[in-house]
């Protein structure tokens, strides 16, 4: 039995999606920039999946989507091109300490241009409060970057409240919806966003494809330079076969988006209790109420978390220890170092992230195999009894 627990890293394709791009990777492989009938259909195919894109939105103006290649480019794109385009107003951005580094490591490029950045704290269970976002905007603030949901611990940012503020202000203001996006409803209005990326793989969608809405009237420089493609946003042939995979499998996400939270939520919880029932000094990491119905992340003291997730994957089980791009390297992570924990004192974290597929059989077996496993690591780190004083349920 392989048990795949992340699908915050990438998600399967649905087969349905695969069906819907398969004319485009085939006999519809024209260029939407040809004006002969095969640019022609290939243009008609790019245009209704930007309308599908808008519309699981709520956005008004289908011209409001940019499609890119990912959700990084979409997070580049809008720090980078709002960031420019707003200058002459100042040269403050907002963002948050517990950002995906396609957030971070651009707002580090921004500041070795003479942009500066302040990175708000959240609090120990990873929330934001909106009180601390208003008080770290000046008159020279011309941009705030927020994640709708983190991709670690799952915690949700109070997107519309900021949005209001950040409206007040007339100050830009860009949502990650990498992780919400088919997942929680994301409406560009109610949240009161002017730019907002996504991505397709987290969506059962294909890789190597995202969008960027951009509100109407919003002021935005181009990161790619070439030819007039997405108005000019985004230079570069289009790649229709995943925008049309990325529209589909929106589509079906949103369909079936509230009975598949409920369904995971129950999952989860079953899983998140039944580890800090039988594992002593576990402890869970982000709000309980206040997060993504399918993720978890728990510490499991007196053990670190790579040979946590190599001991679980030779018993067939994918999970992951903060986010994907930094697993592998043994950084601590900065969402939990922001939270306050420790590793040293805390152990290493997992995270568990539930999906379309996960079954109550793959979590009776994750339940089943995980106290052993953790058992055996802290034998073999000399610490099989945590510290009494350390032990958090
Ligand atoms: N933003 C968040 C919150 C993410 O979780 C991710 C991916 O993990 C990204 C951005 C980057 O998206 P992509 O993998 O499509 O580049």
């Amino acid at each position: 039995m392989r048990i795949y627990l992340d699908h915050n890293a990438t998600t399967p394709m649905r087969p349905e999606v695969l069906e819907a791009m398969r004319p485009y990777l085939e006999a519809r492989f024209g260029n939407a920039n040809s004006i002969h009938s095969w640019g022609r259909e290939a243009k008609r195919a790019l245009e209704e999946a930007r309308e599908v894109i808008a519309s699981a939105l709520g956005a008004r103006d289908k011209e409001s989507i940019v499609f890119v290649s990912s959700g990084t480019e979409a997070d580049n794109l809008a720090l980078k091109g709002a960031a420019w385009a707003a200058r002459g107003r100042g040269r403050h951005i907002v963002t948050s300490a517990v950002e995906h580094h396609a957030v971070i490591n651009t707002c580090r490029s921004l500041e070795e241009q003479g942009f500066e950045v302040t990175h708000l704290p959240v609090d120990g269970e990873g929330l934001l409060h909106p009180d601390t976002v208003m008080r770290s905007l000046r008159t020279d603030t011309s941009a705030i970057s927020l994640m709708h949901a983190n991709n670690e611990t799952g915690v949700i940012f109070p997107i519309a409240e900021v949005g209001h503020l950040a409206r007040q202000r007339g100050i830009v203001f860009h949502a990650d919806a990498v992780q919400t996006f088919g997942r929680l409803p994301v409406g560009v209005e109610s949240l009161g966003v002017d730019l907002l990326s996504l991505s397709g793989h987290k969506i059962y969608g294909p890789k190597g494809i995202g969008a960027l809405y951009v509100r109407p009237g919003t002021k935005m420089v181009p990161c790619m330079h070439g030819g007039q493609q997405e108005r000019g946003r985004r230079a570069g042939t289009e790649n229709i076969a995943a925008a049309v995979g990325l529209a589909r499998a929106a589509e079906l996400c949103v369909e079936s988006m509230q009975l598949e939270a409920e369904r995971v939520r129950s999952l989860r919880d079953r899983l998140e209790r039944g580890i800090l029932s039988r594992i002593e000094g576990a402890r869970r990491n982000g709000h309980r109420e206040r997060r993504l119905a399918n993720t978890s992340n728990i510490s499991f003291q007196g053990a670190d978390e790579e040979s946590l997730i190599l001991a679980l994957d030779l018993e067939g089980v994918a999970v992951a220890a903060g986010a994907a791009c930094t697993s592998g390297s043994l950084e601590p992570s900065h969402v939990l170092e922001a939270m306050g924990r420790r590793p040293e004192i805390d152990g290493g974290a997992l995270r568990f992230s539930l999906g379309a597929g996960t079954t109550e059989a793959e979590i009776e077996r994750v339940l089943d195999l995980l106290p052993t496993v953790v058992e055996r690591i802290r034998a073999a780190a000399g610490s099989s009894h945590p510290e009494p004083a350390l032990t958090y349920r």
